[in-house]
């Protein structure tokens, strides 16, 4: 009996348990539907949907050579899936749908009318979890909660990971062919931005492989010592691979334990950190289901509702450009738009700017992020930016406010990464390009500083004492 396999985001043929999950119960035929006016209004923009497509086309061609057709679909919106599903579920003549869980609210609520379709219609529907370990709801605390704290999660992870879930699963072998071609895949609509070079980001399971490979090969051992350092590239840069599912956290785990005696709590330090990082994707999908008011626009802690956000489109603008006057946080945010990748060490000073500096709506930002990254992720960003704004889960404590400053000389001590992204900084002494005097911004194109760090900072423990009274 034929089994249909809907791809979303596990964009490969190998250890993806969906399709590992219906090659075994027969032949397969795999369909992609793009969304993309519904893509847009959850906020991506052209980087992230121009590497999905192809990661598509990758995954198409890896299909190919287990002559297991890839259809394709263009739907608006996700209403439109039932439908576009079934009926090609009835042309194809399918036993049963398989797809992999994906857990924001709306992707939720997708598959929920998706199962009442194929219900209706007598057709099984299997939703398999595959980009988390413990499929949320799994793994609580003593009382029976989800985590709304990491610590205790990420021990709790790993007292209870076993080796099945660990396990890869099994790449489907060569069916006999269908007779059924594939789709070819349509061009994409242009986009108001250009979609970064495809150089910076190949796609598909080959190239997340290679980039696993050369990441643990050369950086791994060293990630715990680098990882802070924007310039050293000493992170991983896996996250689009990780976002789109063309690698899996599994093969990620593999990996580090056979580089690591096969161990992921203790060993080598590096390679336990970066697992640590990997456990923090996990944590955050699974606040997205445990605490579905995250995917509503609403704060976890409910108490922040109320906080007295700035309206300051200028800053907000000067923030988006790189031209706050705060030389770290604007090197960051060319880096953003430039390569539609930040490193997480920015993301935080960049996002604790915004927020707290600025006073402005971290939901703002949350939303600018997702429009230029090429790994934008509902849950991951949205934990990001609450834990920022200390509105989140194990959030910064308000009164906790990173000063950019100091971020800069502990971070970029040289000033090189903010030379490579700020050039009209680069002929200042290294020294001084954390916070250039303003004799020498004068014959520079470099604003001053858009706010003064200490009233700033006393401006948002004052919105945030505010709230508690
Ligand atoms: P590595 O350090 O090599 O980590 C390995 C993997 O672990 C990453 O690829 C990622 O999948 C995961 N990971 C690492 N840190 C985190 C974290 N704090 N939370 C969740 N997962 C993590 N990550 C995204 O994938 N998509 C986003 O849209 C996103 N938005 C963010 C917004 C803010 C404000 C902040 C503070 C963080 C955000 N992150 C996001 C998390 C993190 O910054 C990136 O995952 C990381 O910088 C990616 O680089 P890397 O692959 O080199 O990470």
């Amino acid at each position: 009996p034929r089994q249909l396999v809907w791809l979303r985001s596990d964009l490969r043929i190998h250890d993806n348990t969906a399709l590992a999950a219906a090659a075994a119960k027969g032949p397969v035929v795999a369909v992609f539907l793009r969304s993309v006016a519904q893509w847009q209004s959850h906020g991506h923009g052209a980087n992230k949907i121009d590497f999905w497509m192809r990661g598509v086309s990758a995954v198409k061609e890896a299909l190919e050579g287990l002559n297991i057709p890839l259809l394709h679909r263009d739907i608006d919106t996700f209403d439109a899936a039932p439908d576009a599903l079934l009926a090609i579920a009835r042309e194809q003549h399918i036993d049963q749908l398989h797809f992999n869980v994906e857990y924001p609210l709306n992707e939720q609520r997708r598959d929920q009318a998706v199962r009442e379709t194929f219900q209706q219609a007598g057709i099984n529907v299997h939703g398999h979890h595959d980009a988390v370990a413990f499929a949320p709801g799994s793994l609580l605390t003593g009382k029976g909660d989800y985590y709304g704290v990491f610590t205790p999660f990420a021990k709790a992870w790993h007292k209870h990971i076993t080796p099945e879930q660990l396990a890869l699963r099994d790449t489907p072998a060569v069916q006999s062919p269908l007779g059924i071609d594939s789709d070819p895949l349509p061009a994409l609509p242009t986009f108001d931005d250009t979609p970064v070079d495809e150089r910076r980001w190949p796609a598909g399971e080959h190239a997340a492989g290679d980039h696993l490979e050369r990441f643990l090969r050369f950086r791994g051992r060293h990630y715990h010592d680098q990882r802070d350092f924007p310039k050293v590239r000493g992170t991983s840069e896996l996250s689009p691979y990780l976002a789109l599912g063309m690698l899996s956290p599994r093969q990620c785990f593999q990996a580090v334990m056979s580089e690591n005696g096969g161990r992921l709590a203790d060993g080598d330090k590096g390679l336990c950190a970066w697992v640590s990082e990997l456990i923090w994707r996990e944590f955050y999908q699974h606040v997205a289901v445990g605490f579905p008011q995250v995917c509503r626009y609403q704060p976890f802690q409910s108490h922040t509702r109320g906080l007295a956000w700035r309206d300051d489109d200028e800053g907000f603008q000067a923030w988006c450009e790189g031209r706050t006057g705060y030389p770290l946080v604007d090197a960051a945010m060319r880096q953003l738009v430039t390569t539609g990748w930040m490193h997480n060490r920015l993301r935080m000073v960049t996002a604790m700017f915004l927020s707290k500096h600025l006073l402005i709506d971290w939901r703002r930002g949350e939303a600018f992020f997702l429009r230029h990254l090429v790994d934008g992720e509902f849950c991951a960003n949205n934990g990001g930016w609450q834990w920022a704004a200390s509105t989140g889960t194990d959030a910064a404590p308000y009164f906790r406010i990173f000063n950019p400053t100091t971020q800069s000389t502990r971070f970029d001590p040289d000033g090189e990464f903010i030379a490579h992204w700020l050039p009209e900084l680069a002929s200042l002494p290294a020294k001084a390009r954390h916070a250039p005097p303003r004799d020498m911004l004068t014959t520079r194109d470099y604003p001053a500083p858009i706010v003064d760090h200490k009233a700033a900072r006393q401006r948002a423990l004052d919105a945030f004492k505010a709230l508690s009274t």
